[in-house]
């Protein structure tokens, strides 16, 4: 470890239980570790019949089955939830499925206060994170707030076996973005780099063997595994100029969320290479390469995921609007943030190009965590 330690890192206060079947085996166990007896389970439409095997494995601890969840958490959705939890007595809730399901226990626990247990079936992270997300009126706010933290997340792997080839390369390839920017983080420390550097390896190690044989469990386990220290990573950091991007392009454009991810990645750690020579030699180490931006577009497109903005539905005369957004606010990225190295990122993205410049300057430490605002 070079260069003088400097930094804070708060343990965030979740129990994690991941095995195969987990998610029948285990969750009535972790419902009464809680103290919770009347569990409101909340799942999206699709995601019905998981849910419900939960609920029948809570038993007389269900309350009820509400399958409400969507997108983007709108606001009116998650005040329906809450009615419904509190008619039902609820004294907690358990989520199962992707960051939208998710997105909505947190959303109730964020109005009611009560307790969440989150049941992933997506390796989005949003299970290991304080952060909630609403829209209202087209418009999504985030925040962070301690309650909607799930007091107990169980990591069931066979969920993962029914998530559709691209749906798990391009939700894995989010994960890898939680990692990515953990890395340069402002609030980064060792714990969290390691946490990154080794989800970053087993991830990017599992996806492959997914893609090839989707209904291996050992590859989904390790793609799960590397999903929770990706999310660890979140949840512990800062995100930066990644984040940003893959904000305004969902929010205001519509994009849809890992696929967005997936193409805006390689781009974004192109641009802030320079500045996070330790990140990118972490990266590297652990994609096995020299050039990892390109070492990532090459993952995901011998995968089979999307390749460009444009494909996902961005036009030409977004670009402009999406580089002013994402310069609009300050925030703290390792790379200065102007409009114009923007627009060439959303440029390079839009149009697919091979990365270009994802080596550092020098690989001296002291600029690796080292934030710059715009
Ligand atoms: P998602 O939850 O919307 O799921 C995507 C689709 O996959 C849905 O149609 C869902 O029904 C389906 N699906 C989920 N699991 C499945 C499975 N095992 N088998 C088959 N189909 C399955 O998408 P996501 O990518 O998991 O989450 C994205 C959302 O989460 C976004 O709104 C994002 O902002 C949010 N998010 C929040 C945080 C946070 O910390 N707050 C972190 C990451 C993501």
């Amino acid at each position: 470890m070079p260069g003088t330690l400097d930094f804070a890192y708060e343990t965030q206060p979740a129990r994690v239980v991941f095995r195969p079947g987990a998610a029948v085996s285990a969750t009535p166990g972790e419902a009464a570790r809680l103290g919770l007896r009347r569990l409101l389970v909340v799942c999206g439409s699709r995601g019905q019949d998981t849910a419900r095997m939960v609920a029948d494995a809570l038993g007389d601890v269900c309350v009820g089955l509400h399958a409400e969840a969507r997108m983007h958490v709108p606001v009116e959705i998650v005040e329906r939830a809450v009615e419904v939890a509190r008619a039902a007595g609820a004294d907690g809730c358990v989520a199962v499925g992707g960051g939208s399901a998710i997105g909505l226990g947190k959303g109730i626990a964020l109005r009611t206060g009560l307790p969440l247990i989150a049941v992933p079936s997506t390796y989005a992270g949003s299970e290991m994170t304080p952060v909630w997300g609403l829209t209202e009126n087209g418009a999504k706010r985030t925040g962070r707030d301690p309650s909607v933290q799930p007091r107990s997340v169980v990591y069931d792997p066979e969920l993962t076996l029914s998530l559709p080839v691209d749906l798990s390369v391009t939700s894995g390839v989010n994960a890898l973005a939680h990692a990515v920017e953990a890395l340069y983080a402002p609030d980064g420390s060792p714990l969290v780099s390691l946490m990154a550097e080794e989800g970053v390896r087993a991830m990017t190690g599992a996806l492959p063997g997914i893609a090839v044989a989707p209904d291996d469990l050992d590859a989904r386990s390790r793609a799960l595994y590397a999903a929770w220290l990706c999310g660890a990573c979140l949840g512990s950091t800062t995100m930066g100029l990644h984040h940003k991007l893959c904000h305004v392009l969902g929010g205001t454009f519509g994009l849809p969320h890992a696929e967005t991810h997936t193409v805006v990645l390689p781009y974004a750690l192109a641009y802030n290479a320079p500045e996070v020579p330790l990140a990118l030699t972490a990266l590297n180490r652990a994609l096995d390469t020299d050039d990892a931006p390109r070492a990532l577009r090459d993952l995901a497109r011998r995968l089979g995921a999307p390749g460009s903005l444009a494909e996902l539905g961005l036009t030409e005369a977004d670009l402009e609007v999406a580089a002013a957004q994402v310069t609009g606010q300050p925030y703290p990225n390792p790379r200065k943030v102007t409009v114009d190295g923007v627009r060439d990122v959303l440029r390079a993205a839009y149009e697919g190009r091979t990365p270009e410049g994802g080596v550092s300057r020098s690989e001296t430490p002291t600029s690796a965590r080292r934030p710059a605002r715009s």
